[in-house]
Protein backbone atom coordinates (compact mmCIF):
# COMPACT_ATOMS: atom_id res chain seq x y z
CA UNK A 1 0.00 0.00 0.00
CA UNK A 2 0.89 3.52 -0.74
CA UNK A 3 1.58 6.27 2.39
CA UNK A 4 -1.81 7.57 1.26
CA UNK A 5 -3.71 4.23 1.82
CA UNK A 6 -1.86 3.34 4.52
CA UNK A 7 -2.51 6.91 6.50
CA UNK A 8 -6.05 6.01 6.01
CA UNK A 9 -6.72 2.01 6.46
CA UNK A 10 -4.06 0.75 9.05
CA UNK A 11 -4.44 0.70 12.80
CA UNK A 12 -8.05 0.96 13.06
CA UNK A 13 -10.71 -1.89 12.86
CA UNK A 14 -9.79 -3.90 15.45
CA UNK A 15 -12.48 -6.34 17.17
CA UNK A 16 -13.15 -5.65 20.85
CA UNK A 17 -11.50 -8.46 22.78
CA UNK A 18 -14.38 -8.15 25.39
CA UNK A 19 -17.53 -8.73 22.69
CA UNK A 20 -16.24 -11.32 20.42
CA UNK A 21 -18.34 -11.19 17.25
CA UNK A 22 -20.22 -7.97 18.17
CA UNK A 23 -19.26 -5.59 16.13
CA UNK A 24 -15.91 -3.61 15.03
CA UNK A 25 -15.97 0.15 15.08
CA UNK A 26 -14.69 1.86 11.61
CA UNK A 27 -12.17 4.27 13.90
CA UNK A 28 -10.30 3.18 17.18
CA UNK A 29 -12.08 4.34 20.45
CA UNK A 30 -10.74 6.24 23.13
CA UNK A 31 -9.76 3.84 25.70
CA UNK A 32 -9.46 5.58 29.18
CA UNK A 33 -9.36 2.43 31.72
CA UNK A 34 -6.02 2.54 33.42
CA UNK A 35 -6.33 -1.16 33.91
CA UNK A 36 -7.30 -4.36 32.50
CA UNK A 37 -9.03 -7.33 33.92
CA UNK A 38 -8.39 -11.01 32.85
CA UNK A 39 -9.95 -14.35 32.68
CA UNK A 40 -7.45 -15.48 35.28
CA UNK A 41 -4.60 -14.30 37.27
CA UNK A 42 -2.47 -16.85 34.92
CA UNK A 43 -3.30 -15.07 31.62
CA UNK A 44 -2.73 -11.85 33.52
CA UNK A 45 0.68 -12.94 34.70
CA UNK A 46 1.26 -14.24 31.03
CA UNK A 47 0.35 -10.65 29.40
CA UNK A 48 2.40 -9.12 32.50
CA UNK A 49 5.20 -11.08 31.58
CA UNK A 50 4.77 -10.08 27.44
CA UNK A 51 4.29 -13.95 26.95
CA UNK A 52 1.01 -13.09 25.39
CA UNK A 53 -0.81 -9.53 23.74
CA UNK A 54 -2.69 -7.69 25.46
CA UNK A 55 -3.16 -4.53 27.86
CA UNK A 56 -2.47 -4.28 31.51
CA UNK A 57 -1.60 -0.92 33.00
CA UNK A 58 -1.90 2.92 30.86
CA UNK A 59 1.80 3.39 31.50
CA UNK A 60 2.81 0.35 29.64
CA UNK A 61 0.75 1.02 26.39
CA UNK A 62 -3.15 1.35 25.43
CA UNK A 63 -5.45 0.28 22.76
CA UNK A 64 -5.70 3.56 21.45
CA UNK A 65 -2.13 4.86 21.47
CA UNK A 66 -1.11 1.21 20.09
CA UNK A 67 -3.27 2.24 16.68
CA UNK A 68 -1.84 5.22 16.46
CA UNK A 69 1.69 3.17 16.77
CA UNK A 70 1.10 0.57 14.08
CA UNK A 71 0.16 3.55 11.50
CA UNK A 72 3.19 5.73 12.23
CA UNK A 73 5.48 2.24 12.35
CA UNK A 74 3.81 1.40 8.72
CA UNK A 75 4.04 5.32 7.36
CA UNK A 76 8.27 4.74 8.41
CA UNK A 77 8.73 1.08 7.68
CA UNK A 78 9.69 0.42 11.34
CA UNK A 79 9.13 -2.69 13.57
CA UNK A 80 7.61 -0.86 16.43
CA UNK A 81 6.67 2.80 17.69
CA UNK A 82 5.78 4.39 21.17
CA UNK A 83 3.87 7.47 21.29
CA UNK A 84 5.18 9.99 23.41
CA UNK A 85 3.51 12.99 25.75
CA UNK A 86 5.34 15.39 23.18
CA UNK A 87 8.00 15.42 20.35
CA UNK A 88 10.73 16.32 22.82
CA UNK A 89 9.76 13.55 25.05
CA UNK A 90 10.39 11.82 22.23
CA UNK A 91 13.58 13.06 21.12
CA UNK A 92 14.99 12.24 25.13
CA UNK A 93 13.32 8.71 25.33
CA UNK A 94 14.99 7.79 21.76
CA UNK A 95 18.50 8.67 23.06
CA UNK A 96 18.23 7.10 26.34
CA UNK A 97 17.62 3.88 23.91
CA UNK A 98 20.73 5.05 21.86
CA UNK A 99 22.68 4.97 24.98
CA UNK A 100 24.63 2.09 25.91
CA UNK A 101 26.47 1.60 29.37
CA UNK A 102 29.63 1.37 27.73
CA UNK A 103 28.87 4.58 25.58
CA UNK A 104 27.66 8.02 27.23
CA UNK A 105 28.75 10.23 24.30
CA UNK A 106 26.19 12.06 21.88
CA UNK A 107 27.39 13.13 18.57
CA UNK A 108 24.53 16.18 17.58
CA UNK A 109 23.84 18.14 14.38
CA UNK A 110 24.96 21.62 15.37
CA UNK A 111 21.87 22.98 13.85
CA UNK A 112 18.72 21.28 15.15
CA UNK A 113 15.54 22.66 17.08
CA UNK A 114 16.47 24.85 19.99
CA UNK A 115 15.15 22.40 22.52
CA UNK A 116 16.56 19.91 21.35
CA UNK A 117 20.25 21.67 21.58
CA UNK A 118 18.49 22.87 25.21
CA UNK A 119 18.12 19.09 25.95
CA UNK A 120 21.59 17.54 24.75
CA UNK A 121 23.73 20.95 26.75
CA UNK A 122 21.26 21.84 29.80
CA UNK A 123 19.97 18.54 30.25
CA UNK A 124 22.16 15.42 29.11
CA UNK A 125 25.39 17.28 29.95
CA UNK A 126 25.31 18.15 33.46
CA UNK A 127 24.43 14.55 34.16
CA UNK A 128 27.55 13.26 32.80
CA UNK A 129 26.80 12.43 29.12
CA UNK A 130 29.38 13.89 26.52
CA UNK A 131 27.80 15.66 23.81
CA UNK A 132 29.69 16.98 21.01
CA UNK A 133 28.34 18.57 17.37
CA UNK A 134 29.21 18.94 13.86
CA UNK A 135 27.79 20.29 10.56
CA UNK A 136 25.95 16.94 9.72
CA UNK A 137 26.61 18.18 6.25
CA UNK A 138 30.48 18.33 5.79
CA UNK A 139 30.78 13.97 5.67
CA UNK A 140 34.14 14.10 6.48
CA UNK A 141 34.23 15.99 10.03
CA UNK A 142 31.36 13.60 10.43
CA UNK A 143 33.42 10.64 10.18
CA UNK A 144 36.18 12.34 12.13
CA UNK A 145 33.86 13.04 15.19
CA UNK A 146 32.75 9.59 14.78
CA UNK A 147 35.98 7.82 15.00
CA UNK A 148 37.61 10.57 17.84
CA UNK A 149 34.66 10.38 20.22
CA UNK A 150 33.04 7.17 19.73
CA UNK A 151 29.43 7.90 20.07
CA UNK A 152 26.47 5.92 21.21
CA UNK A 153 24.19 7.82 19.93
CA UNK A 154 24.35 9.79 16.24
CA UNK A 155 21.68 12.53 16.17
CA UNK A 156 20.21 14.93 13.23
CA UNK A 157 17.38 16.26 11.59
CA UNK A 158 16.47 15.58 8.03
CA UNK A 159 15.57 18.79 7.58
CA UNK A 160 17.20 21.18 10.18
CA UNK A 161 15.23 23.65 11.85
CA UNK A 162 15.11 26.69 10.54
CA UNK A 163 17.05 27.22 7.98
CA UNK A 164 16.95 23.29 6.04
CA UNK A 165 19.93 21.58 5.80
CA UNK A 166 19.46 18.64 4.87
CA UNK A 167 22.72 16.03 5.29
CA UNK A 168 23.62 12.75 3.33
CA UNK A 169 21.75 10.52 5.87
CA UNK A 170 22.37 6.99 4.31
CA UNK A 171 26.33 7.54 4.39
CA UNK A 172 25.87 9.01 8.07
CA UNK A 173 23.68 5.87 9.01
CA UNK A 174 26.71 4.11 7.62
CA UNK A 175 29.09 5.61 9.10
CA UNK A 176 26.95 5.37 12.45
CA UNK A 177 26.48 1.29 11.69
CA UNK A 178 29.95 1.02 11.03
CA UNK A 179 30.62 2.49 14.22
CA UNK A 180 28.91 0.54 16.05
CA UNK A 181 26.57 3.45 17.38
CA UNK A 182 22.35 4.04 16.74
CA UNK A 183 21.39 7.16 14.54
CA UNK A 184 18.31 8.76 15.48
CA UNK A 185 16.36 10.75 13.09
CA UNK A 186 14.08 14.02 14.09
CA UNK A 187 11.66 13.39 10.80
CA UNK A 188 9.03 16.11 12.08
CA UNK A 189 10.04 18.86 9.18
CA UNK A 190 9.85 16.03 6.47
CA UNK A 191 7.26 13.57 7.57
CA UNK A 192 7.21 10.01 6.02
CA UNK A 193 5.84 11.64 2.38
CA UNK A 194 9.23 12.95 1.56
CA UNK A 195 11.78 10.78 3.32
CA UNK A 196 11.84 7.95 5.44
CA UNK A 197 14.89 7.41 7.61
CA UNK A 198 14.87 3.89 8.63
CA UNK A 199 14.81 3.06 4.75
CA UNK A 200 17.42 5.08 4.32
CA UNK A 201 19.58 3.02 7.98
CA UNK A 202 18.78 5.09 10.80
CA UNK A 203 18.05 3.07 14.38
CA UNK A 204 15.06 5.13 15.11
CA UNK A 205 13.22 8.13 13.74
CA UNK A 206 11.41 10.51 16.03
CA UNK A 207 8.60 13.09 15.49
CA UNK A 208 6.91 15.76 16.69
CA UNK A 209 3.36 14.75 15.93
CA UNK A 210 2.18 18.41 17.45
CA UNK A 211 2.74 19.47 13.76
CA UNK A 212 2.22 17.90 10.11
CA UNK A 213 0.90 14.20 11.46
CA UNK A 214 -1.78 15.99 13.86
CA UNK A 215 -2.10 18.81 11.68
CA UNK A 216 -4.59 21.23 13.49
CA UNK A 217 -3.18 22.29 16.30
CA UNK A 218 -4.55 20.68 18.76
CA UNK A 219 -3.01 18.52 20.10
CA UNK A 220 0.55 18.00 21.87
CA UNK A 221 2.52 14.69 21.24
CA UNK A 222 5.46 12.78 19.79
CA UNK A 223 6.49 9.31 18.52
CA UNK A 224 9.79 7.01 17.83
CA UNK A 225 9.65 4.83 15.41
CA UNK A 226 12.43 2.12 15.91
CA UNK A 227 14.22 -0.89 14.38
CA UNK A 228 13.36 -4.46 16.26
CA UNK A 229 16.62 -4.01 18.58
CA UNK A 230 15.67 -0.69 20.31
CA UNK A 231 11.79 -1.16 19.80
CA UNK A 232 12.32 -3.58 22.29
CA UNK A 233 14.28 -1.44 24.55
CA UNK A 234 11.93 1.84 24.37
CA UNK A 235 9.08 -0.77 25.58
CA UNK A 236 11.06 -1.50 28.81
CA UNK A 237 12.18 2.35 29.43
CA UNK A 238 8.66 3.41 28.62
CA UNK A 239 7.39 0.35 31.70
CA UNK A 240 9.84 2.09 33.92
CA UNK A 241 9.36 5.62 33.02
CA UNK A 242 5.35 6.54 31.63
CA UNK A 243 6.29 8.86 28.39
CA UNK A 244 3.24 7.66 26.46
CA UNK A 245 0.90 9.71 25.10
CA UNK A 246 -2.72 9.86 26.55
CA UNK A 247 -5.33 8.04 24.93
CA UNK A 248 -7.40 11.50 23.79
CA UNK A 249 -4.31 12.94 22.21
CA UNK A 250 -3.72 9.78 20.55
CA UNK A 251 -7.07 9.38 19.20
CA UNK A 252 -7.04 13.33 17.70
CA UNK A 253 -3.51 12.04 15.97
CA UNK A 254 -5.00 9.57 14.41
CA UNK A 255 -8.15 11.33 12.69
CA UNK A 256 -5.31 13.93 12.02
CA UNK A 257 -3.29 11.48 9.80
CA UNK A 258 -6.32 10.22 8.13
CA UNK A 259 -5.70 13.34 6.36
CA UNK A 260 -2.14 13.91 6.50
CA UNK A 261 -1.21 13.19 3.30
CA UNK A 262 -3.67 15.32 1.14
CA UNK A 263 -2.74 18.13 3.95
CA UNK A 264 1.01 17.94 2.92
CA UNK A 265 0.29 17.97 -0.66
CA UNK A 266 -1.43 21.47 -0.14
CA UNK A 267 1.39 22.59 1.96
CA UNK A 268 4.36 22.18 -0.16
CA UNK A 269 2.61 23.30 -3.24
CA UNK A 270 1.48 26.07 -1.48
CA UNK A 271 4.90 26.55 -0.07
CA UNK A 272 6.36 26.32 -3.34
CA UNK A 273 4.59 29.21 -4.29
CA UNK A 274 5.02 31.40 -1.68
CA UNK A 275 9.01 30.31 -2.00
CA UNK A 276 8.84 31.71 -5.15
CA UNK A 277 7.15 34.66 -5.19
CA UNK A 278 9.25 35.98 -1.88
CA UNK A 279 12.56 35.32 -4.09
CA UNK A 280 11.43 38.16 -6.53
CA UNK A 281 10.50 40.36 -3.66
CA UNK A 282 12.39 43.83 -3.10
CA UNK A 283 12.71 43.60 0.50
CA UNK A 284 13.62 40.06 1.16
CA UNK A 285 17.63 39.35 0.72
CA UNK A 286 17.39 35.28 0.90
CA UNK A 287 14.78 32.87 0.65
CA UNK A 288 15.57 29.31 2.12
CA UNK A 289 13.18 26.62 0.65
CA UNK A 290 14.14 23.33 -1.06
CA UNK A 291 13.47 23.59 -4.17
CA UNK A 292 15.66 26.41 -4.66
CA UNK A 293 18.06 24.63 -6.99
CA UNK A 294 21.01 27.51 -5.37
CA UNK A 295 20.29 25.67 -2.15
CA UNK A 296 23.55 24.36 -0.44
CA UNK A 297 22.78 21.24 -0.08
CA UNK A 298 20.96 21.13 -3.69
CA UNK A 299 22.76 17.96 -5.50
CA UNK A 300 21.66 15.84 -1.59
CA UNK A 301 18.20 17.54 -2.45
CA UNK A 302 18.50 15.95 -5.76
CA UNK A 303 19.91 12.97 -4.61
CA UNK A 304 17.64 12.08 -2.06
CA UNK A 305 13.98 13.92 -3.08
CA UNK A 306 14.84 13.81 -6.53
CA UNK A 307 10.79 14.60 -7.38
CA UNK A 308 10.15 16.38 -4.20
CA UNK A 309 7.69 17.28 -2.48
CA UNK A 310 10.11 20.48 -0.99
CA UNK A 311 8.32 20.26 2.80
CA UNK A 312 5.98 23.39 3.95
CA UNK A 313 8.90 25.47 5.67
CA UNK A 314 10.10 28.77 3.81
CA UNK A 315 12.57 30.66 5.82
CA UNK A 316 13.43 34.38 4.79
CA UNK A 317 15.96 36.85 5.81
CA UNK A 318 14.79 40.58 5.29
CA UNK A 319 16.97 43.35 3.63
CA UNK A 320 19.05 45.31 6.41
CA UNK A 321 16.38 44.50 8.98
CA UNK A 322 16.58 44.06 12.86
CA UNK A 323 14.54 42.35 15.81
CA UNK A 324 12.40 45.64 15.22
CA UNK A 325 11.89 46.28 11.63
CA UNK A 326 11.15 41.71 11.86
CA UNK A 327 8.27 42.70 14.86
CA UNK A 328 7.01 44.96 12.53
CA UNK A 329 6.31 42.54 9.67
CA UNK A 330 5.06 40.02 11.84
CA UNK A 331 2.41 42.57 13.35
CA UNK A 332 1.32 43.96 10.35
CA UNK A 333 0.74 39.64 8.86
CA UNK A 334 -3.35 39.75 9.32
CA UNK A 335 -3.99 36.10 7.69
CA UNK A 336 -1.13 34.20 9.00
CA UNK A 337 -0.87 33.74 12.49
CA UNK A 338 2.12 34.50 14.74
CA UNK A 339 2.55 31.28 16.91
CA UNK A 340 5.14 28.90 18.08
CA UNK A 341 4.15 26.10 15.88
CA UNK A 342 4.36 24.46 12.40
CA UNK A 343 2.50 21.59 10.33
CA UNK A 344 -1.12 23.44 11.15
CA UNK A 345 -3.63 23.81 8.59
CA UNK A 346 -3.38 27.76 8.61
CA UNK A 347 -0.10 29.21 8.03
CA UNK A 348 2.16 29.99 10.58
CA UNK A 349 5.07 32.85 10.95
CA UNK A 350 7.83 32.22 13.79
CA UNK A 351 11.08 34.20 14.96
CA UNK A 352 13.45 31.85 16.10
CA UNK A 353 15.71 34.17 18.35
CA UNK A 354 12.42 34.58 20.58
CA UNK A 355 10.69 31.02 20.31
CA UNK A 356 12.65 27.89 18.68
CA UNK A 357 15.95 29.30 19.80
CA UNK A 358 15.41 31.52 22.37
CA UNK A 359 16.77 29.12 25.20
CA UNK A 360 20.06 28.48 22.93
CA UNK A 361 23.16 30.66 23.94
CA UNK A 362 23.81 33.58 22.10
CA UNK A 363 27.27 32.57 20.55
CA UNK A 364 26.05 29.42 19.19
CA UNK A 365 22.78 30.60 17.93
CA UNK A 366 24.98 32.69 15.88
CA UNK A 367 27.24 30.00 14.61
CA UNK A 368 24.29 28.06 13.90
CA UNK A 369 23.18 30.89 11.42
CA UNK A 370 19.95 32.07 13.56
CA UNK A 371 19.99 35.85 13.47
CA UNK A 372 17.16 38.59 14.11
CA UNK A 373 16.86 39.03 10.30
CA UNK A 374 15.35 35.71 9.97
CA UNK A 375 12.04 34.70 10.25
CA UNK A 376 10.35 31.18 9.42
CA UNK A 377 6.81 30.57 8.05
CA UNK A 378 4.66 27.34 8.04
CA UNK A 379 2.45 27.82 5.19
CA UNK A 380 -0.56 26.35 5.57
CA UNK A 381 -3.62 25.15 2.98
CA UNK A 382 -5.19 27.90 2.61
CA UNK A 383 -5.96 29.91 -0.83
CA UNK A 384 -2.57 30.33 -2.11
CA UNK A 385 -3.05 33.49 -3.62
CA UNK A 386 -4.50 34.59 0.31
CA UNK A 387 -1.19 34.03 1.86
CA UNK A 388 0.32 35.88 -1.42
CA UNK A 389 -1.70 39.27 -0.64
CA UNK A 390 -1.40 39.15 3.25
CA UNK A 391 2.91 38.74 2.89
CA UNK A 392 2.50 41.30 -0.19
CA UNK A 393 -0.03 44.04 2.26
CA UNK A 394 2.95 43.26 5.19
CA UNK A 395 6.08 43.59 3.51
CA UNK A 396 4.58 46.55 1.53
CA UNK A 397 4.37 48.99 4.36
N1 LIG B 1 11.55 18.47 16.71
C1 LIG B 1 11.34 19.52 15.90
C2 LIG B 1 12.05 19.58 14.59
C3 LIG B 1 10.48 20.55 16.29
O1 LIG B 1 10.30 21.61 15.48
C4 LIG B 1 9.83 20.44 17.56
C5 LIG B 1 8.92 21.52 18.01
O2 LIG B 1 8.79 22.54 17.42
C6 LIG B 1 10.09 19.33 18.36
C7 LIG B 1 10.94 18.36 17.91
C8 LIG B 1 9.45 19.20 19.71
O3 LIG B 1 8.11 18.84 19.59
P1 LIG B 1 7.03 19.10 20.74
O4 LIG B 1 6.79 20.57 20.79
O5 LIG B 1 5.86 18.27 20.30
O6 LIG B 1 7.63 18.62 22.01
Amino acid sequence: MKIETKAIHVGDRKADPAKPGAFIPVTTPIYTAASYIYESTAQLDRVLGREEEGFCYARYDNPTSAALEEVMTSLENGHGALACSSGMMAVHVAILAALTDRRRSILAASAMYGATTSLLCKVLEPLGIEIHFVDICDLEKVQQKISENKPGCVLMETVSNPLLRVGEMDRIAEMTRAAGAALVVDNTFATPLMLRPLELGAHMVVHSLTKFLAGHGDVLGGIIVADKEHHAVIRNLCRTIGPGLGPFESYLTMRGIKTFALRMERHCSNACRVASWLSSHPRVSRVHYLADPAHPDAAVIRRLLPDGPYGAIVTIELKDAGKEEMFRFMDRLKLIVRATSLGDVHSLVLYPVIASHRDVAPKQRERQGIHDGLVRLCVGIEAVDDIIADLDQALEK
